[in-house]
């Protein structure tokens, strides 16, 4: 995710957005394991996120999603046709899904009618007719319909279903937005592939995530089919309805680019134009581009940010080539390697901005220690800029040293451990975690082996410090004044 940088000036001329200032309870700050169930074969209501405890659930892992809607942007009415492949990690005879205000009309557990309620904010409870035994496949389908929403609870400006005055409709959001418009578990320690089929009145057109896999036109709607091969984290799915103009082509690499510009939004090709030379040179340091597609979806909206939906990243109509090299950097760093929970953002969002740094040194001769030190004299020891946490930040502050802060972490630690060992950990994390999940401390055992030096001080005053560092570690390397 790539925030404007006058998003915290709510309530400008954006029609998506209604900003809620409401504070948000502390919470703990420790790795949690899932809740216990309250009975051993009952899966849990959470997936054990220490910041969003709800989120998910427990007792299966998603393998796959089949997710059918019908939508109909003169009245906004959504029907959902979905089936999620899973394997039990435990016995089961009670299981959970996360679905926010949608209606649910039934649902089936390997083809039989089973019992279900919905209560709590989103958590779908489902009794299959017959125990599901520990380590099995099975599928549950859920039929739905309902009005999809959106709130503002956790995150930045506006998450879910968001719409536009025209009726055009975007599926966004981070850390939520899956389970507006489908049943999922909504998770990014559950990754699953991905296939939507979405049907729309003919002259609409319905993007997503990964490779396109055809049109059918039948009776005045139109449904379009999308296939996400590669594992991919709920808040990374979408679904874009509009009336786009769509290019396609490739890349150097062979990878097929798909771009959808809402109207009012072509003038963005000026942006897009840059893909082919961003995926190089994040390929030259990332190692190879890890996803099955590439392209953009770019609304004619300002809504305050981006995100790096899988494949295709949906921007507002602000973005420039600093935020594609950023949110094509997250097709690594949070897409391929994903997080393990929220208080591990500086795994995605370190990296993709310390990117926009890479990227403005290579292609406009930045001197990034120049920059860095302009950096830390522009912001007293007293500032907020330093008080933000870059791990364990605690909940709903995920964000707030992700842009500016984390760049000087980074260029940091590049200077304390020096450019040959920093390189090789830009293409040697991305393939170890390749397509899985890992934490931030996990990453700090990874840069500390491949280095000789105690770098235990050095990440608690960066990454865990709500103060500026001493200079011992505020001017590591060359950065000495
Ligand atoms: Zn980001």
């Amino acid at each position: 995710m790539r925030l404007t940088h006058y998003l915290l000036a709510c309530g400008l001329a954006i029609t998506l957005i209604s900003c809620t200032d409401e504070p948000r309870p502390a919470g703990p700050d420790g790795e949690k394991t899932p809740q216990p169930p309250a009975h051993p074969s009952q899966g849990a209501p959470g997936a054990g996120d220490p910041y969003y405890p709800n989120d998910g659930n427990g007792g299966y892992d998603a393998l796959d999603y089949q997710v059918k809607i019908s939508y109909d942007p003169s009245d906004g009415h959504l029907e959902g046709d979905s089936t999620l492949e899973a394997k039990a990690t435990q016995k089961l005879t009670r299981f959970n899904l996360d679905l926010r205000e949608l209606e649910v009309d039934s649902v089936e557990v390997d083809g039989k009618p089973a019992e279900f309620r919905h209560t709590g904010e989103f958590e779908l409870v489902i009794t299959p007719a017959e125990p599901i035994d520990d380590a099995s496949e099975f599928t549950t389908r859920v039929r739905y319909q309902g009005t999809p929403g959106s709130n503002a609870q956790g995150g930045v400006g506006q998450l879910g279903w968001l719409k536009t005055e025209s009726g055009a409709s975007y599926a966004l959001g981070e850390p939520h937005s899956a389970a507006f418009w489908y049943p999922v578990n909504e998770t990014p320690r559950d990754k699953a592939t991905f296939q939507l089929s979405a049907r729309v009145p003919e002259g609409w057109i319905a993007v997503s995530g990964g490779r396109e896999k055809g049109k059918a036109t039948k009776d005045g709607w139109t449904t379009y089919t999308w296939q996400e091969t590669n594992p991919v984290a709920s808040y990374l799915t979408t679904v874009a309805i509009d009336k786009f103009t769509i290019d396609r082509s490739k890349l150097s690499n062979g990878v097929p680019v798909l771009s959808a510009y809402a109207p009012g939004a072509e003038n963005m090709r000026r942006v897009e134009a840059n893909l082919d030379e961003v995926v190089r040179f994040l390929s030259k340091k990332f190692g190879p581009y890890p996803q099955t597609a590439a392209g953009g979806i770019y609304l004619s909206e300002s809504i305050p940010f981006a995100l790096e939906t899988q494949g295709r990243p949906s921007y507002a109509n602000w973005a420039d080539v600093r935020v594609v090299v950023h949110e094509y950097a997250h097709q690594w760093f949070g897409n391929s390697v994903s997080i393990k929970s929220w208080s591990d953002l500086c795994l995605n969002e370190c990296f993709a901005s310390y990117t926009e740094w890479l990227w403005h040194e290579a292609k406009d001769g930045a001197d990034l220690d120049e920059l860095y030190r302009g950096d830390v004299s522009a912001n007293p020891p007293d500032s907020q800029f330093w008080a933000n946490k870059l791990h364990k930040m605690g909940v709903g502050k995920e964000f707030d040293g992700m842009y500016d802060k984390s760049k000087l972490a980074m260029h940091a630690l590049r200077r304390k451990v020096g450019d040959q060992v920093f390189d090789r950990v830009l293409k040697e994390w991305p393939e170890a975690h390749r397509h899985g999940n890992a934490s931030w401390p996990e990453f700090e055992r990874f840069v500390s082996e491949r280095t000789d030096e105690d770098l235990g001080e050095f990440f608690d005053a960066w990454f865990r410090g709500d103060e500026r560092p001493p200079d011992e570690h505020l001017y590591p390397g060359k950065l000495r004044p």
